[in-house]
C-alpha cells in the first residue's frame, strides 16, 4: 500500500506480508455485512483491505500520521470507513456510536503498548463482542496461563476474569517485514456476559491481584498484609503460606469479596 514507508520502530511497526497468515486471521475474524469492526493500528492495510469490504462499518485508529494520510485518500469513497488519527491509549472508545451490535476489535498490536492497551480495553469490554489480537507469543501465554504456571500472573487473572481466552495459532517472525525478534500468536478474547466468578467490586479484585503479584516470591500473607489479616485467609480456607501464582481466579475473587467494597 505505501511502498516507500519506512517502518518506525517507536510505533512498533512490523507489517504482515504473509498472505496465508493474513487469510487465517481474516477467517478467524469472519467479518460479515452486519458487523461493526474496529481495527487498531492498520499500518499499511494488510488486514484493513480485506475487512473494509466485508463489514457494515470499519473504524480504524492509527497513530502514524503518514500512514493515516494514505488511508484517508485510499478509502475516500468508502462510506463505511472512519479513520481516527490518534493514540489508541488515549482513545475514548465510548465516543464511538452505539450500534445494534457491539464491536469486534482486531489488531496486530504494537508490542510495546499491548499490556496497557489490553487493560484499557477490558475496562470498556461491554462495547465489544470479541477482540482478536496478534501479540507477542509470551504475552498470549501469560493471558491464557493457569495457576502453577510460570506465566501465570496479573494479566492472566484479569484477562480471564473479564473474558474467555482462546489462543488460536502462533505466527513466526518471517511473516512480518521487518521481522520482529520474537514469535507472535493470535488470541481471541470474548467478554463474558456474566463472569464465571463475579467480584462484588472488580476494582478491589484488581487491587488484590496487583498487590499479591507485586512481590511474587513472597507468601500470600506477606504480600497482602497491607490489605488484610491472615485470619481472613484462614476463614476462606486459603493457606497464607502459598505463593501468589498458586491461587486460582476463584480464590482471588473470594478474597476480594471478603474484603468488601468499603475497604478501598
Ligand atoms: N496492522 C498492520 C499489519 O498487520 O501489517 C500493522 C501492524 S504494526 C505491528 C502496528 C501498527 O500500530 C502500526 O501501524 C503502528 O503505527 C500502529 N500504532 C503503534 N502505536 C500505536 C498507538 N499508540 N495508537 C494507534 N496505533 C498505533
Amino acid at each position: 500500500m505505501v511502498n516507500e514507508h519506512r517502518a518506525r520502530k517507536r510505533f512498533g511497526q512490523n507489517f504482515l506480508h504473509n498472505p496465508g497468515i493474513i487469510d487465517r486471521i481474516i477467517a478467524a475474524v469472519n467479518p460479515g455485512k452486519t458487523d461493526y469492526l474496529i481495527e487498531i493500528g492498520p499500518g499499511q492495510g494488510a488486514l484493513t483491505d480485506k475487512l473494509v469490504d466485508h463489514c457494515c462499518h470499519l473504524d480504524v485508529i492509527e497513530i502514524d500520521r503518514d500512514l493515516a494520510a494514505v488511508f484517508q485518500q485510499r478509502y475516500a469513497d468508502k462510506e463505511n470507513f472512519t479513520l481516527h488519527t490518534a493514540d489508541v491509549l488515549k482513545f475514548d472508545f465510548a465516543s464511538l456510536p452505539l450500534n445494534e451490535k457491539p464491536y469486534k476489535v482486531i489488531g496486530n498490536l504494537p508490542y510495546n503498548i499491548s499490556t496497557p492497551l489490553i487493560f484499557r480495553l477490558l475496562s470498556c469490554k461491554h462495547l465489544f463482542s470479541e477482540m482478536l489480537f496478534m501479540l507477542q507469543l509470551e504475552v498470549v501465554d501469560r493471558m491464557s496461563a493457569g495457576p502453577g504456571s510460570k506465566s501465570y500472573g496479573r494479566l492472566s487473572i484479569m484477562t480471564q476474569y473479564h473474558c474467555k481466552v482462546e489462543k488460536l495459532f502462533s505466527v513466526p517472525p518471517t511473516a512480518f517485514k521487518p521481522q520482529p525478534k520474537v514469535d507472535s500468536a493470535i488470541v481471541r478474547l470474548v467478554p463474558w456476559a456474566e463472569p464465571p466468578f463475579p467480584a462484588k467490586d472488580p476494582a478491589m479484585l484488581e487491587t488484590v491481584v496487583r498487590t499479591a503479584f507485586s512481590q511474587r516470591r513472597k507468601t500470600l500473607q506477606n504480600s497482602l498484609k497491607t490489605l488484610l489479616d491472615k485470619s481472613l485467609l484462614q476463614a476462606l480456607s486459603i493457606d497464607g503460606t502459598r505463593r501468589p501464582e498458586t491461587l486460582s481466579l476463584a480464590e482471588y475473587v473470594s478474597i476480594s469479596n471478603a474484603l468488601g467494597e468499603d475497604h478501598l
